[in-house]
This record gives C-alpha cells, structure tokens and sequence, in this order.
C-alpha cells in the first residue's frame, strides 16, 4: 500500500477546498482524477518532490471579464465571461466555450481541469483550458448572438492566438456561434488566423468530421469496449441523453455500428422511439428548428414524450450520457443496473456523479470516463489546427480514419495502463493516470514555473 503517497494526495486535495471554495464541480473533478494518483507517486517520487500535481492543479492563468450587449428591444444585458487557460505543458491553451445560465467559474474549472488529461490522451501537442458565460441563447434571434458573441470577443480576442490559446464549442456553442466570434477576431486583430478557433464552418477554414466527431469518437470508444469483450453494437439497444452536438453525431455512429439507439432527451424530457431514433427529423427537429424534443414525438407515430422523468428509465445494454455534468445519479446508475445495461460510455463531461461511477463498480458495468471517451472532439480540433497550419483539407474517409485510430490508441492505452498500475479494466484509473503521466513529463521537463 501507499500510505504516505496516499496522504499527499489528501492534503493535495484539502489545499484545493480550502483554495477554491464553494466551486463544487471542480472539487468533485480533481477528487476524481487524485483518487487514482498515490500510485504514480509511489512510482515517481520526483513529482511528489516537485510538487507536479499541486502545479497542475493550479490554473496558470484565470480570466473573469463583463460582457454588455443589447437585445433586440433595446434592453441592456451584462454577462460574466470566463476563460481559465490551465495548463500549457503539452501546448496552447485548448477547450470549448460554453454559453449556458449555470455557467460560473468552478464549473469552468472543472472542464478546464478534465481537458488537460483529456487533451493529454489524444497524443497531440495541445494544452487544457476552457471557457465560457453566463449567457442564456435559447430563444435568442439570430442577431442577438451575434452581438453577444461580437462583445464577449471584443474583450477575449487579447487572450488567444493560434500559438497561445485556441477555443472550440461546447453547450450553447456551435459553428453559428464560433462564426460570429471568429469574424469579431479577424476584425480587431486584421489578421485571418485559422487556427485561433476550432469548429468553424466547412468554407471558412473548418474541417470535416469536426461536427461528428465527439458524437462519433464516443461510439468508436463504445466499440473499443464491446470488442475487448467479444461482443459489438450488432442488435444492441442503447440510450443517449441529450439531442445537441454529441448526442446527434453519437446516433449516427451507433446505428452505423449496428446499435439501435431507442430514446434521447433535452432539458424538458426524453423521447422514446423503439424503431430507432430517426436521425433526420431529429437534426431537422434540433438544428434546423430549434425547437423541444417534444415536436419529435408529435411528429412520429412510433415515439412517445415523456416531460421531466429520467431517461435512465428506459431499458438498455448501452448508456452514452451525453447531455451535461451529472446528469446520472446514484439512483438513476441503480435503475440501469438492475434493467441489465451492461456498459455507460459517458460522450459529456462528468455526467456520472461519483455515487453513479460506485454503482457500475459494485454491478461489474464497464465504465468509460468522459475524459477518454469523448476525446474525439478535441482530437478532431487537433487536425483542424493541423489542416489550418498546412493550408491543407483533408477528405471525410481520411479524417474519419484518424479519429477511428486515435479512439482505438486512447482506448487501449488506457486499458494497458490500467493493468500495469495493478487494476485491469478500470479504465477510469486507467485514463487518470496515462493522462497525468503526459501531462507530468512535460511539466516537470519545463521546470519550477
Ligand atoms: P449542445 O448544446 O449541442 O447540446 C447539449 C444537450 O444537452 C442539449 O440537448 C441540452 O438540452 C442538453 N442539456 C444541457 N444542459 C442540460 C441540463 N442542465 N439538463 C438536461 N439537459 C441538458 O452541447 P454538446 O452536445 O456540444 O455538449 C454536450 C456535452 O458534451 C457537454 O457535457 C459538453 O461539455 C460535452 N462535450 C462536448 C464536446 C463537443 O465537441 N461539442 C466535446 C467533448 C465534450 P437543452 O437544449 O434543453 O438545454
């Protein structure tokens, strides 16, 4: 056992409380990640010595900033905008932007936390960070995004560069979002520099499989799993949460595989459609029309809406939750077990509360943490960057191909590590530790800084 290891990491863990309090979501996310982190400090004593983990859990830089626009009527609103730039070890500062009400700054933290492993894992050369506001878009026109991304630009633009700090998409932001931020940037700075935003459209610099490739990358992940097992998506029924980005492109890859996914939801509820979501009408439904989840189930007879509850309900073999961060308790990982859902492939950040992650431990249901498995978007991102700096496109098979291997490398080196630190198929350990371990090298190459 490592005793003294295992209370460094506990005092690791007290300084974070004490430094950072009352931002929940990032405690629950560096617990997480320590929890599995006394016996690289049993290998490394270097990074005890050094203080490699206190660094990086340090953000090396946070920025707060007021973002006022106007509405259509005339109204003045103010925002908080927020962007951490954590850790820069492995290059730029990397990570979405998330407009959502319940942004603040500890759940900027805690993505900007994960996404320095998660970057870590892809084997590419960029760094964690992440950002976002406050700011409501649901029901916003078009014009009011618009303004609202010009001004949280107009004050974010001095903080990025292709070489020092690279924003993508989360919730609340797609290529609608990103093309007003991006058009904000060229005009201030008077340079169209590609690789300062990722996610941007197919005509102005964006690349294919970006779109799908969170969504797609979970699948691949979800094969990964099935496979080491003997098994495949052939006749499998699975669930999705959520009907935005990850949740639509992680449909379509499922029914690709052979899977059939039967329910997904929104914030009001969740349909369930036992002939297989129908992939067309839902994009048309929630990307074209913006519109509830509900107007699916109006429109197809086979399906049924069902307002609040928990999607979790639904029977299934395969769970990818994929909406937000703990979206899957205690309770609803119990109901799953009990219902035979043998793997939870999680496409979000941290939707599985810690309670939940227990229960598929004590029900022997195979686990992927979001840190490993919906690594696709950001390594799809990477070759975005990778295209912009050679002026070059790549075609869909080519870009596919690539995400395919890079989800196969993040799965299997997390499975490898997971058994050479003593707990096979745990791949949350497994992911913790091969990404800490990138991670680690590279701080402790730079120096004390
Ligand atoms: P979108 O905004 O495209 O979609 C989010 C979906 O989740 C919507 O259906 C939304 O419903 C639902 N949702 C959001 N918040 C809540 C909530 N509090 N309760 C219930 N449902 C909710 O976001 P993405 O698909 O891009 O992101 C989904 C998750 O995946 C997030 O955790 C994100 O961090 C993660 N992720 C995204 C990546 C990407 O490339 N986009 C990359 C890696 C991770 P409603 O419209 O009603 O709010």
């Amino acid at each position: 056992m490592q005793a003294q290891e295992t209370a460094t990491v506990e005092r690791i863990y007290d300084e974070v409380l004490r430094r950072n309090p009352g931002e929940t979501e990032f405690h629950q996310a560096v617990r997480e990640v320590l929890d599995s982190l006394a016996v690289v400090l049993a290998r490394h004593g270097e990074y005890a010595e050094m203080k490699t983990i206190e660094r990086i859990c340090e953000p090396e830089r946070q920025i707060i900033f007021r973002v006022p626009w106007q509405d259509d009527r005339g109204e003045v609103h103010i925002n908080r905008g927020f962007r951490v730039e954590f850790n820069s070890a492995l290059g730029p500062y990397k990570g979405g932007l998330r407009f959502h009400p319940s942004v603040n700054l500890g759940i900027v933290k805690f993505l900007g936390f994960e996404q320095i492993f998660k970057n870590a894992l892809t084997g590419m050369p960029i760094g964690g960070g992440k950002g976002g506001s406050d700011f409501d878009p649901k029901g916003r026109s078009d014009a009011e995004i618009m303004r609202f991304c010009q001004s949280f630009m107009t004050e974010l633009y001095r903080h990025l560069g292709e070489y020092t700090d690279v924003p993508a998409g989360d919730i609340g932001v797609g290529t609608r979002e990103i093309g007003f931020l991006f058009g904000q940037y060229k005009r201030i700075t008077n340079r169209y520099e590609s690789g300062v935003l990722t996610g941007k459209g197919l005509g102005w610099g964006g690349a294919l499989v970006r779109p799908e490739a969170t969504g797609y990358g979970a699948a691949f992940f979800a094969a990964e799993m099935l496979n080491v097992r003997d098994q495949s998506f052939d006749g499998k029924r699975v669930v999705i949460s959520g009907s935005g980005n990850v949740a639509v492109y992680a449909i379509e890859k499922v029914h690709q595989l052979g899977g059939t996914a039967v329910a997904c939801s929104d914030s009001s509820g969740y349909v369930v459609d036992e002939n297989g979501i129908d992939l067309e009408l839902l994009k048309q439904v929630k990307e074209v029309e913006r519109a509830r989840i509900e107007v699916y189930a109006d429109r197809v007879g086979s399906a049924t809406f069902v307002a609040g509850g928990s999607i979790w309900d639904v029977p299934c073999d395969i769970a990818l939750p994929s909406a937000t961060q703990n979206e899957l308790d205690g309770d609803a990982a119990g109901t799953l077990a009990r219902n035979g859902c043998a793997y939870v492939v999680e496409g979000a950040n941290m939707p599985s509360t810690p309670d939940a992650v227990g229960v598929f431990r004590e029900a022997g249901i195979a686990f992927a943490p979001g840190k490993a498995a919906n690594a696709g978007g950001v390594a799809t991102s990477a070759l975005e960057m990778q295209q912009n700096a050679s002026r070059d496109r790549w075609t869909f098979e080519h870009s596919e191909a690539r995400l395919a291997e890079i989800m196969r490398d993040i799965h299997n080196r997390c499975h490898e590590t997971a058994g050479d630190y003593g707990a096979p198929g745990d791949l949350v350990l497994g992911a913790n530790v091969a990404g800490f371990l990138r991670v680690a090298e590279a701080v402790h190459a730079h120096g004390l800084i």
